[in-house]
């Protein structure tokens, strides 16, 4: 039986992915701090014989032997990742160095969660893999969005140098079950507002869009990309069907039947304007394209977050 170590798994898609592994029969090495994650994603794995959680930050080295590594461990909501910016950037570099060193001990292949964000405030439209992105390398993003410039650097250069066996996600938007409450991403925070009857806060006019991608359909992306042999090199995961971010808030409005209002808030500094992932690498290569409808992934969201509030 394979074994598979997912760093971060006890974050909102590490969860989703332990559980997807754990039904293909392989044991899985759950390894997290617990930062932004919680006990709650995986408490239902604690009693499976094929699943073990390590207590554990990636920043400081780990010595396991399995076959395959998921390095998902990084906090993804902008909330979360600013709060100690300078932890971001050691989680994403010495990190990512401390799970390359693994991988090229063990010989096993890495697959690295990286970001939309690499792009930045894109000013090519829909980004494919080949543009450079356009980022603020001093701002408030800038530990999140260039950790993961580095960390795709040097996912790249333990390739070169060490043959280590290398497969990069690039992850846009994704939303589901398990986001946290307090997370701060656009649709969690609209769902809980919206179930709660509080305003909906909309950052800015809300006419900076993005491209929301349900958590099961980039979980088979992720476990199709890390079978995929003949390839190596960035590949665009995501969503692209692109939506303002006001016409997301007046969706769940809708669905959750609130009679909230949507106020206006400040844009975030950076705050990127347009998001949308160019698939056709991923339609090619992995013969993936996303199957869940935005209205469908936010009826099964807004379920789970109901449950969280005591609403049904
Ligand atoms: P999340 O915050 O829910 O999960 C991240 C997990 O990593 C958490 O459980 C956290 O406790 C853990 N972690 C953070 N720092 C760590 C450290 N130093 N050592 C050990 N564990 C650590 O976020 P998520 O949405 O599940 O994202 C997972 C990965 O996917 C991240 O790398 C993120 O950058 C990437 N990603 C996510 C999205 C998205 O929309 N969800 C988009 C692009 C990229
Ligand atoms: N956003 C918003 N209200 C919120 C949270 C986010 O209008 O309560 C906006 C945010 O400014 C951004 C978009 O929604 O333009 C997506 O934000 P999120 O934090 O979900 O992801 P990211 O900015 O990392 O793409």
């Amino acid at each position: 039986m394979k074994r598979i170590l997912v760093t971060g798994g006890a974050g909102f898609l590490g969860s989703h992915l332990c559980d997807s592994l754990l039904e293909k029969s392989t044991d899985i090495v759950c390894v997290d701090n617990f930062f932004s994650g919680s006990k709650d994603n995986i408490r239902h794995l604690f009693s499976h014989t094929h699943f073990e959680s390590i207590r554990h930050d990636i920043i400081h080295p780990l010595f396991l032997e399995v076959d395959k590594i998921y390095h998902l461990a990084c906090p993804a909501s902008p909330i979360h990742y600013q709060l100690n910016a300078i932890k971001t950037v050691k989680t994403n570099v010495m990190g990512t160095i401390n799970m390359l060193g693994l991988a090229k001990r063990i010989k096993a292949r890495i697959l690295l969660a990286s970001s939309s964000e690499i792009y930045g405030d894109a000013k090519v439209h829909p980004q494919p893999e080949g543009y450079w992105g356009n980022v603020n390398p001093i701002g408030y993003r800038s530990c999140y969005d260039e950790g993961k410039r580095v960390a795709e650097t040097l996912m790249m250069d333990y390739h070169r140098q060490n043959k280590v066996d290398i497969q990069i996600a690039r992850i846009f938007n994704t939303y589901g079950p398990r986001m946290a409450v307090n997370d701060g991403r656009a649709i969690s925070n609209f769902i809980v507002q919206a179930l709660s009857g509080e305003p909906l806060t909309v950052y800015g006019d809300g006419s900076q869009t993005r491209s929301f991608c349900y958590v099961s359909d980039l979980i088979q992306a992720l476990i199709a990309l890390m079978a995929v042999d003949d390839f190596t090199g960035p590949v665009n995961l995501g969503n692209p069907e692109e939506i303002p971010v006001l016409d997301v808030a007046e969706t769940i409005i809708k669905l959750t039947k609130s009679s909230s209002k949507i106020i206006h808030k400040s844009l975030p500094a950076d705050d990127p304007l347009r998001r949308c992932p160019d698939i056709s690498l991923a339609k090619e290569k992995l013969g993936w394209k996303p199957r869940i409808s935005l209205e469908e992934g936010l009826d099964k969201t807004i379920a789970y977050f109901k449950e969280m509030l005591h609403l049904q």
